[in-house]
């Protein structure tokens, strides 16, 4: 199967093509349609995998669409991320599948100064990728508001426990609407990841590379 017979827009097709991206990979390849249908995910997927566009991919399908239909009014997807690295990474991701579909994706994560991201921020934002406890402050401060945000992702869950973001992740879930679609990836698997995802999603299609 080629990206060019998905049910994807033509935009996000032009994209993919420019990047030289013609068959999804194999995470690609069995996440894509689920998420496209709205199920939660559970995937055990290592980087370099193409994990990034196997989310970014029907994010971005299912907000163009959701952008034709209504004015955008807040954040509609939050990716958390462990490293600042990999919020970049992200985000840049996006913004590449993404050119075309007037999704605007952005990013803050910690270790700079808040006010350049706040100012950012006012300009409405559609995806925003993000490191826990820069997003935990921002939240606080009340310059991020998650009442609108329809899908949740975390990326290397894993890694997120490793760095003790879990008080955060924690306290953040709370903020956000309880009917959503949590995509939730990680590299490995343990007892106490298992028990953080299981508290996230709900029937989630389980897929591991
Ligand atoms: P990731 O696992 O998301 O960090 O992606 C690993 C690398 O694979 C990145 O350099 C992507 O640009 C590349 N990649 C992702 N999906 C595809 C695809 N379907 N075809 C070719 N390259 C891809």
């Amino acid at each position: 199967m080629k990206f060019e017979d998905y049910r994807i827009s033509d935009e996000i097709k032009k994209s993919l093509s420019k990047l030289g991206f013609k068959k999804p990979t194999d995470i690609q390849f069995k996440a894509i349609p689920p998420i496209m249908k709205g199920e939660d995910v559970l995937a055990i997927a290592q980087t370099g995998t193409g994990k990034t566009a196997a989310f970014a991919i029907p994010v971005l399908d299912r907000l163009q669409f959701s952008k034709n239909r209504k004015r955008g009014d807040g954040i509609k997807c939050i990716v958390m991320v462990p490293t600042r690295e990999l919020a970049l990474q992200i985000t840049e991701v996006f913004n590449e599948i993404g050119r075309g579909t007037r999704v605007s994706t952005f990013c803050v994560f910690g270790g700079v100064e808040q006010g350049p991201q706040i100012a950012k921020l006012e300009d409405g934002i559609d995806v925003l990728v993000a490191t826990p406890g820069r997003l935990f402050d921002l939240v606080s401060q009340g310059h991020i508001h998650l009442h609108r945000v329809e899908v949740l992702v975390l990326d290397e869950a894993d890694h997120m426990l490793d760095l003790g973001f879990i008080h955060d992740i924690r306290h953040l879930i709370t903020k956000l609407p309880r009917q959503r679609q949590t995509l939730f990836f990680s590299a490995t698997i343990n007892e106490k990841i298992k028990e953080l995802a299981y508290s996230l999603v709900n029937k989630p299609v389980r897929i591991q590379i």
